[in-house]
């Protein structure tokens, strides 16, 4: 039967053991051998290891000591993330011949609509997954599990249900049987604690989440509790986000008051400018490395585009580059304004962020710090230089606040044109 008949053609295609295989592609000498990637050589902690390795027992997240005690002939690579980027860009490059929607979801997997295409491939589902699966392997020589469904969470979990180079079609009518005495928490992103709230109201498997109350779910969890409930009968409701559009900056910019000489002033507006920069390329999953920061003079701008070493999205490396602005192309001059602009931003590419160990760290103190302002309000935790943020207008008050309340309304408006941004 065709996909014709399928209302929705969805399939997810994982590669298989992604940076390992990379390796034993790159250096033939590996092919077969039980190897495993740590962040250099130095490394101690797996991060993906070969088939050939994971047959002794190795694993993600495990010691390379450990590794060497199960796996006598365990050889240690060093990660080459470049690399890993480059195959996976290929990889997602040639997916588009087969659908233009396509999700990049990770480093290594990726959703393909095909409903859109249903005329144009008018096969059997088996033979979509076969000409996914040579795709892969004809731009890359890797290996990858397809699984192919009526909706995104069944796409997935078919995918994974058999490892390596397999192929798992589950038509949408047979999702929910097939998915009834599967544990809900194998379903990609249900967790152990939300797996917890629902084993408290006796459900384990899918069936049984399909037999509660869907409000249960949506009192609890919002909107992605409900989805739960839906992806529980094969009916996941999410879109294969596709041509999520860049954009072309992302930036942030304040007026000042008129002819701002004080240091600790310009250089508190541009950290404030930093953190909402960073924290709104992090809402959108983005990361830049060249960034522009000026400050208005009465003769015009000063201040220029600076490239960092590696994309980010974390404040640290662009106050670095505010102070570089003030120590080195401001000589003292009255400021009006303030700007903050990153430039050409990009994708974050999550699991890269894997080997910069310090990035890690700041990484997850980003998030957690974004949790935190997302629940309370914004800047509600932010650098100690900006706890005088919120009680700005006083900071500036002796400058430039002749007129007593006036001003106040002047302030207000500031805060209105900034947040209409
Ligand atoms: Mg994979």
């Amino acid at each position: 039967m065709t996909i014709k008949t399928w209302s929705r053609v969805i399939a997810l295609a994982d590669m298989n053991a992604f940076f390992a295989s990379v390796e034993q592609v790159d250096n033939p000498d590996l092919m077969g051998k039980p190897i495993g990637i740590t962040n250099s050589l130095t490394g101690t902690c797996i991060i993906t290891s070969s088939y050939e390795a994971r047959a002794f027992g190795v694993c993600t997240g495990m010691r390379v000591k450990e590794a060497k005690r199960l796996c006598p002939g365990f050889i240690q690579i060093a990660a080459n993330p470049v690399l890993y980027a480059k195959v996976s860009t290929r990889i997602m490059d040639s997916l588009q011949d087969i659908s233009p929607d396509i999700e990049i979801f990770s480093v290594d997997e990726a959703f393909i609509d095909l409903t859109r295409c249903k005329k144009v491939w008018d096969t059997t589902p088996e033979v979509i997954g076969m000409m996914i699966k040579q795709k892969v392997f004809s731009v890359s020589k890797v290996k990858c599990s397809v699984g192919i469904s009526g909706d995104k969470s069944t796409a997935k979990w078919a995918a994974k249900s058999m490892k390596p180079d397999g192929l798992t079609i589950i038509p949408p009518w047979e999702a929910a049987t097939k998915l009834r005495d599967v544990a809900v928490t194998e379903l990609c992103g249900v967790n152990i604690g939300i797996g917890a709230f629902l084993a408290k109201h006796g459900a384990f498997t899918c069936g049984d989440v399909a037999r509660l109350p869907i409000s249960i779910l949506g009192q609890r969890f919002g909107n992605p509790g409900k989805r739960i409930w839906y992806m529980c009968q094969g009916k996941d409701p999410d879109k294969v986000q596709t041509n999520i559009k860049l954009p072309k900056s992302v930036g942030h910019g304040k007026v000042m008051p008129p002819n701002t000489t004080a240091k600790d002033t310009i250089y508190m507006y541009l950290i404030h400018m930093t953190e909402k920069v960073t924290q709104r390329l992090r809402k959108n999953s983005l990361t830049a490395q060249c960034f522009y920061i000026g400050l208005k003079t009465k003769h015009g701008w000063l201040g220029r585009k600076f490239k960092i070493a590696f994309p980010s999205n974390s404040s640290k490396p662009i106050i670095e580059l505010c102070k570089i602005v003030i120590y080195r192309y401001w000589h003292g001059e009255g400021i009006y304004q303030v700007q903050l602009t990153a430039l050409d931003p990009r994708e974050e590419k999550g699991q890269i962020d894997l080997f910069e160990y310090d990035d890690t760290k700041d990484h997850q103190l980003n998030k957690a710090l974004d949790n935190i302002n997302k629940r309370y309000g914004e800047f509600t935790l932010a650098p100690a230089n900006l706890l005088n943020r919120s009680v700005m207008p006083n900071v500036i008050a002796p400058a430039w606040r002749p007129h007593g309340h006036r001003q106040t309304i002047q302030d207000v408006n500031l805060e209105k044109r900034e947040s209409g941004k």
